[in-house]
């Protein structure tokens, strides 16, 4: 690991009071970021505008931390995963999902995570540390350039659901939706991005306060508080009644609707009442459902329901005037599908 700044943890000004106090003019900082920022390039040497003196000076004092494909799988449906080796060692993945009009980047948030949901691969792995904003930011750069490469396409659209919950480390994930924003970084709209949570109702009511124009996705699974706990044990500490007033909270200052994430396992969530339940809430709060297809983690607990039953929940929140989908799995050759991230090497 190199003892040199990561340059990127700068912002503009502290750049400039660097260069200045070092004899360079001021707006070489504003050169240098675009660079780093709109170019995405990985060396100092590629800063073709540069001063030798001045790269020389940013070569013995700086290092840029961007993150490096340790290895890349490519499904038959085209699905693309990357197993991304950051500075420290530490490995995580994110998924480029391409569909016909669009390419979106499933990108995480933590190395491992500290949430044990009973279905989820992740869980198995520790939470280690948060992601930095940068180390977010690159995997959307790096899916976007991927998306040209592989697809002639650029990417269109990003979901926060790969490794980790986003909610736990949610100052560093807005500062990465900041700089995906921005017109000094890859100036995608907002709207583009969704974050999913398991539900963390306090961080769920403070991103609601400060106006976030991003889409948010909860991982519900059940809407019986009993059943929830049973499939994501935190549930049993931040209630369903305690996400539901946190999501009429997001609702009453965003007017957004929420998009319930929910799988349906054989056994598990597949009852009658089961779907009552779920259009009992939907009801609550504006609301759709997308019936996520399941992929095997190797778990015998943990089986997708038959496509009757997915039917069956459809056509009753149908009747019950509430949007639903049925989003099919990709990826699942080489464990790239939702639930399965888990640095499966
Ligand atoms: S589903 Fe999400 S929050 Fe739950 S353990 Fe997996 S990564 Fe963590």
């Amino acid at each position: 690991m190199s003892s040199k700044k990561d340059i990127r943890s700068l912002n503009e000004d502290d750049l400039k009071e660097i260069l200045i106090s070092n004899s360079f003019k001021s707006f070489r900082a504003n050169q240098i970021f675009h660079w780093i920022w709109k170019k995405s390039v990985k060396s100092f040497d590629e800063m073709s505008n540069l001063p030798e003196n001045l790269l020389k000076f940013l070569n013995d004092n700086f290092v840029i931390n961007f993150i490096k494909v340790h290895r890349m799988q490519k499904s038959s449906d085209g699905t693309i995963k990357n197993a991304i080796k950051l500075f420290d060692g530490y490995i995580v993945e994110c998924v480029l999902i391409p569909t016909n009009d669009r390419i979106t980047a499933c990108v995480s948030s933590q190395v491992g995570c500290s949430l044990n949901c009973k279905f989820c691969a992740t869980a198995k792995l520790k939470r280690m540390r948060n992601l930095n904003p940068d180390e977010i930011y690159d995997q959307v750069v790096l899916i976007n350039q991927q998306g040209i490469e592989h697809f002639d396409k650029p990417l269109t659209n990003i979901v926060f659901m790969g490794m980790g919950e986003p909610l736990m480390n949610y100052n560093n994930v807005l500062k990465s939706i900041e700089k995906i924003t921005c017109k000094s970084g890859l100036g995608m709209s907002p709207k583009r991005i969704v974050v999913s949570t398991s539900g963390v109702p306090k961080i769920i009511k403070k991103i609601a306060d400060q106006g976030v124009k991003f889409k948010l996705a909860v991982s519900l699974h059940s809407a019986i508080n009993e059943k929830r706990t049973s499939i994501m044990p935190f549930n049993e500490k931040m209630s369903l009644s305690e996400l539901e007033e946190s999501l009429r909270y997001w609702y009453d200052k965003t007017k957004k609707i929420i998009t319930y994430e929910y799988v349906v396992w054989k056994g598990i969530n597949d009852t009658d009442d089961d779907i009552s339940a779920l259009v009992k809430l939907c009801k609550k709060i504006p609301s759709k459902v997308n019936l996520i297809q399941y992929n095997n983690i190797d778990d015998p607990n943990f089986i997708q329901a038959p496509m009757n039953i997915l039917n069956k929940y459809i056509k009753t929140l149908d009747s019950n005037k509430i949007k639903a989908t049925i989003r099919r799995s990709r990826g699942q050759d080489i464990d790239a599908a939702c639930g399965q991230l888990a640095n499966k090497l």
